[in-house]
């Protein structure tokens, strides 16, 4: 249940950081927690606490991203300022938030290499296996598709087929019960598929 609690553990400390408890590099995010409206601070405890009562069901193997409109009203769209503050909190490890403020922000040529390899192994070094798909945690950009950190925390993971299906289900319940309107945010998951 390793994915369910990082989100339970997000959620408990933006309850914490509300009430004034102090997290180390986590100042500015606090702040803008403490000073948010009662309504806005309420909508997005209620929408955490939906997604984490909808990940229960599925325990997927990934964590998937934080609900976009939580991620929005924490500040996370409206300007890279908070980047590394919003990594802490989401529990991303040092290297890749060092790897995301190098500027490297979204999965690229590197990240697809290792994909490759990672592809040619299963294909032919194993014979049969059941790994479907390379699936990470949407948003997350590791620093690289191997990092030992972002296994241990569920956000990298290889699935196989069955899992995959799961994904796609949490996804669409994800999508119905806490609907939005961030286009670009309609997946949890970011999948690398692996067969050929
Ligand atoms: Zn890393």
């Amino acid at each position: 249940m390793r994915t369910l609690e990082s989100l339970e553990h997000i959620l408990e400390k933006i309850t914490c950081m509300r009430i004034g408890q102090k997290y180390e590099g986590l100042k500015n995010i606090s702040l803008h927690i403490q000073n948010m409206e009662y309504e806005k601070y309420n909508f997005i405890i209620l929408r955490l606490k939906k997604q984490i009562e909808i990940v229960k069901k599925y325990n997927p193997p990934v964590r998937p991203a934080m609900d976009p409109m939580v991620s929005s009203y924490l500040g996370i769209y409206s300007g890279l300022d908070f980047s590394e503050e919003y990594g802490l909190l989401m529990g991303y490890p040092k290297c890749c938030i060092e790897s995301f403020k190098s500027a490297r922000f979204a999965i690229d040529n590197n990240h697809l290499k290792e994909a490759e390899v990672i592809k040619e192994n299963i294909n032919n070094n194993l014979g049969e296996n059941n790994n479907y798909a390379l699936v990470l945690t949407s948003g997350f950009i590791p620093c690289s598709l191997k990092c030992r950190e972002s296994w241990s925390k569920g956000l990298i993971a290889l699935v196989s087929f069955k899992e995959y299906k799961n994904i796609v289900k949490l996804e669409r319940e994800l999508l119905n019960e806490l609907p939005h309107y961030h286009g670009g945010y309609n997946e949890y998951f970011e999948k690398i598929f692996l067969k050929k």
